[in-house]
């Protein structure tokens, strides 16, 4: 950083401390003993997606935020579980410090988080996501769903798909046919 009185390339720092998001430095200038100020910050590591069409598009959360709330409207769902989940994914995807990544992966991310949070909003994910545009292809992904539910024991946080008599129709259905 070259002083600014004198265009010298060299000076010495006489205070360093933290600022809101980066370090502020008082520097005195080695060659006509100015003082000046400057800022240290982190640079954001830029992370692309790639979308569909190849285009690449700057990663935003709230984007994705977006998508999650519209799965999850109406959903009894406790408060800032879709900003958690958003978060997550954001955290996940720095934390991977790629600087591209397919939209594909982040649905991906995203119905996996959904899945574990209701079922519900999942296929609704999934039914825009995926573009159910075959009936029978959403079928079996609500069946995979059903049996999941009857065979393993499901979260706490999970809401019932099917009301609990008819879960054990299906489950009774399951144990005869298995005979
Ligand atoms: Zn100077």
């Amino acid at each position: 950083m070259n002083c600014p009185f004198c265009g010298y390339q060299d000076s010495k720092v006489i205070d360093s401390r933290d600022v809101n998001d980066g370090v502020r430095r008082r520097r005195q200038c080695l060659s006509c003993s100015s003082r000046f100020t400057t800022y240290e910050r982190l640079q954001p590591i830029g992370l692309f997606v790639i979308k569909k069409d190849q285009r690449r598009e700057e990663f935003s959360k709230d984007k994705v935020l977006t998508g999650i709330r519209k799965a999850c409207e109406k959903r009894p769902l406790p408060t800032g579980t879709v900003d958690k989940l958003a978060d997550d994914i954001e955290a996940e995807l720095y934390r991977q410090g790629r600087a591209e990544i397919p939209s594909a992966a982040i649905g991906d991310m995203v119905m996996e988080g959904l899945k574990s949070l209701d079922y519900i909003a999942y296929i609704r994910f999934a039914s825009v996501y995926r573009d159910f545009t075959d009936i029978t292809v959403l079928k079996r992904e609500i069946d995979t769903l059903v049996s999941d539910e009857t065979e393993v024991s499901r979260p706490t946080s999970q809401l019932p798909l099917l009301p609990a008599e008819e879960l054990e129709t299906v489950a009774k259905r399951r144990q005869r046919s298995r005979r």
